[in-house]
């Protein structure tokens, strides 16, 4: 069965730990949406030694040597940002290659313009910014929507890229210009392509057919989506949302692979809320306890370093996303995080415009102006780090999960409790509900 793994509040949940995980037991490794501004964090072992790796772009699947990792058509890609992540990688051991990192044909490019476009059209909105990760995705997939983008697949022929980069970069400095943007020197970037053109093309392949005949040889895939349910463009807090199908509708329309093929899908939530950039958080905490969870979660965003917005877990997105995605289980993570707070809130509804509501409103002023109802359970105040079987968890610990399960609508596969990868507890007997084994 395949699987597909999507972070079910608004992004940072720990997806990287859990698909990092759950990797050995599959054969391909998939992502289907957003650019370089994703940021999963994941443990590379060398010399004996474990090293923490922020990959970017390229799957976490990678660490895994036998593995295939491929960048989906849903993804788009800037050329300098993978050609940087696979040196980096290449410069920590772990193996590149053809054969294990392909990119499909038709993703689509970020170019330098579109980056420059980001930083000026996110000058311009001032205190109304998306908070944008400034690297040029919105306005890639804005050019793929409007059917002037370049996919990747492009980079196999130099002079049709040559052309087209021309015709694009003098349309795009023209509204550069407007903007009062920074110009892009069309005669350098048309040499750096060609350089891309050696660097990337043995990598780039019809991913679309090359997953779908991987299923039928009977290979497992996993599908690792990045950002989070709440950032859809579709479903999630619009517009302080992010550019792609974040949720499972972006896992067949950006990889080829059909609805069918999906199988289960997993929810990574966290036992608390972040949310990093613009854009309404009903739960936030502005307060000493908002800080305490920061600081002990360690919440600055992997991609940029911005501190993320901390909160109480909110039930109303998690029934959400559990409805969006059709999540058959939870991977809750950051339970540890919790351990020394006094007592803990639990959102169950929103008060907006003094009607209480378990649904999420359509636009962000609603959202903005809910306030969250609560309940309050007490905290366990003694440490979970590391525990790997949910009896060991304090009773306290285990009646806060049980709650949120039942909140949510879903019920735990995984609680991690802690960073590392055997931190983790794992319900077998759900994951077998769910009709998927990981027991060898
Ligand atoms: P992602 O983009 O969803 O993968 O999220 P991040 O890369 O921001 O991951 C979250 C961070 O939390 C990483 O540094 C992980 O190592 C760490 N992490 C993951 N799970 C846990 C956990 O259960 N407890 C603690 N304390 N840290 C965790």
């Amino acid at each position: 069965m395949n699987l597909a793994i999507i972070g079910a509040q608004w992004g940072d949940e720990g997806k990287g730990k859990i698909v990092d995980m759950l990797a050995p037991h599959f054969d391909v490794v998939t992502r289907y949406q957003g650019g370089h501004n994703a940021g999963h964090t994941v443990i590379i072992r060398q010399g004996g030694a474990d090293q923490k790796f922020v990959l970017h772009l390229i799957p976490s699947g990678i660490t895994h040597a036998a593995k295939t990792c491929v960048i989906g058509n849903g993804v788009v890609v800037d050329p300098r940002a993978l050609i940087a992540e696979m040196a980096e990688l290449r410069g920590k051991g772990v193996e590149v290659t053809p054969r294990n990192l392909k990119v499909s044909n038709r993703a689509h490019l970020i170019l330098p313009y579109h980056v420059a476009l980001d930083r000026a059209i996110e000058a311009g909105r001032g205190g109304n910014a998306v908070g944008t990760t400034m690297r040029g995705i919105g306005p890639a997939y804005e050019d793929k929507m409007a059917r002037r983008g370049l996919m990747v697949g492009e980079l196999t022929d130099p002079a049709r890229l040559s052309e087209r980069l021309r015709a694009n970069t003098r349309q795009a400095n023209r509204l550069l210009a407007m903007l009062g943007g920074e110009p892009i020197d069309e005669d350098r970037l048309v040499e750096e392509g060609s350089q891309w053109c050696q660097l990337l093309a043995p990598h780039i392949e019809d991913t679309t057919y090359y997953l779908n005949q991987a299923m039928r040889d009977g290979q497992r895939i996993l599908i690792e989506g990045a950002q989070a349910t709440m950032l859809d463009i579709d479903h999630g807090t619009y517009p302080f949302v992010t550019s792609s199908s974040s949720s499972v509708g972006g896992a067949c329309t950006g990889t080829g692979l059909p609805p069918s093929a999906v199988g289960l899908v997993i929810g990574v939530i966290k036992a608390y809320t972040t949310r990093v950039g613009g854009g309404p958080f009903p739960t936030e905490l502005n307060d000493e306890t908002g800080e305490a969870i920061r600081a002990r979660g360690q919440e600055f965003g992997a991609s940029t370093g911005r501190p993320r917005r901390t909160g109480w877990f909110d039930a109303v997105i998690a029934r959400y996303s559990v409805m969006i995605n059709g999540l058959g289980a939870l991977a809750l993570t950051k339970l540890d995080v919790l351990d020394e707070l006094d007592e803990i809130r639990v959102c169950t509804g929103y008060r907006i415009n003094g009607q209480v509501t378990d649904r999420v409103p359509f636009d962000a002023e609603s959202l903005s102006a809910a306030e969250p109802v609560c309940e309050t359970l007490p905290g366990w105040k003694s440490p979970t780090r590391g525990i790997r079987r949910f009896n060991d968890l304090p009773s306290r610990a285990q009646d806060y999960l049980r709650r949120l399960s039942e909140l949510s609508g879903a019920p735990f596969a995984f609680i991690s409790t802690g960073p590392e990868r055997s931190e983790t507890i794992v319900d077998h007997d759900v994951l077998r509900a769910c009709g998927l084994s990981l027991e060898e």
